[in-house]
């Protein structure tokens, strides 16, 4: 079969890349791209059955179909038509109520040019900021905390660190699940490398904590608890980075008098972990050469969410792993 057509998964954020064929009578099927630099020709089940959600259209709407009053029927309608007739009815409540009384909620299964276009009708076509998307508010703590922390929102690191990397710290995430391809590198870096440690910070017992050296099982809520104690014992047993934070960082002394609030047996029983299982963690991170945190929505869907980030990416910066080649 031959597969004519490049693109990506978009079920989760790890980005696999597919390839794509359509036999003569409209059937698609998929496979993992082999020359993808993220998934390298692997898609795990999610991915695996893309196709099916195209091919089968037992519950899908294939035309447009339009209500002419709250009363009446949906009625089959002609694409023009019904484009037409949300044009009209955005027009009318524009002109009658002002941009600001439409919006758009997009899904976080867009593609950029998909969110590029749909930003351009919002904002350059109807004059309102009202655009809002999942992909948005899923990230927003991280998105914040970065733009605190870093000066802009971005990862500051590539798929390809993770062969570089001795200590992984994930945290409120279930990479095993939720990010099956991006685990597999994970899997594949510990391996063929007895030394590197997996740390996992997460109440329930997950797929993931099966590869980690160390399962912190916390109490939900108390992340930035467990992540300031890190933090006071890599001041303590000196594992910082000071070179680095004279050059690249600010208020250093106020990060260390916040962490030297409680005493790290206090934080281990607001965590409600033992005191010894913080140190340890704390030695991976303060030995590894390269380390990693990953994080997903328990740490940023939180009405603390900024802090649990920021918390965390301080432990990033006090020993030096940002910028580093
Ligand atoms: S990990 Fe699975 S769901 Fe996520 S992009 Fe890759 S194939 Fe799709």
């Amino acid at each position: 079969m031959k597969y004519e057509y490049k693109s990506t998964c978009s079920y989760c954020g790890v980005g696999c890349g597919i390839l794509v064929s359509r036999t003569s009578d409209g059937r698609v099927f998929i496979k993992g791209d082999p020359n993808h630099p993220v998934n390298k020709g692997k898609l795990c089940s999610k991915g695996l059955n893309l196709h099916h959600v195209v091919n089968n259209k037992s519950d899908r709407i294939l035309y447009p179909k339009v209500r002419m009053a709250k009363s009446y029927p949906l009625q089959q309608v002609e694409w023009p038509k019904a484009i037409d007739r949300v044009a009209k009815v955005f027009t009318s409540l524009i002109r009658k109520f002002g941009p600001d009384s439409v919006g758009f909620y997009v899904s976080g299964q867009c593609l950029t040019e998909e969110y590029y276009l749909a930003t351009k009708l919002a904002k350059g076509f109807w004059g309102t900021n009202n655009i809002d998307t999942n992909s948005r508010l899923c990230m927003s703590s991280a998105v914040v905390g970065y733009k605190m922390q870093v000066g802009e929102d971005l990862v500051p690191i590539s798929y390809e660190d993770i062969d570089f990397a001795d200590c992984f710290f994930i945290t409120g995430a279930n990479p095993a699940w939720c990010h099956p391809i991006l685990f597999r590198r994970i899997e594949e870096r510990k391996k063929n490398n007895s030394n590197v440690k997996i740390i996992v910070a997460d109440p329930r017992r997950t797929q993931t904590c099966e590869l980690a050296d160390l399962h912190l099982q916390l109490k939900p809520g108390s992340d930035i608890y467990l992540n300031n104690a890190i933090g006071r014992i890599l001041i303590e047993e000196d594992f910082i980075d000071s070179s680095y934070i004279s050059k690249h960082l600010n208020g250093f002394e106020e990060y260390q008098k916040q962490v030297m609030t409680l005493s790290v047996k206090e934080y281990a029983d607001k965590c409600g972990i033992k005191e010894a299982d913080i140190r340890l963690a704390a030695s991976f991170i303060g030995n590894a050469k390269g380390y990693i945190p990953m994080w997903a929505m328990g740490l940023n869907q939180s009405v603390i969410g900024v802090n649990k980030n920021l918390s965390l990416i301080n432990l990033s910066l006090i020993t030096g792993q940002i910028g580093k080649v």
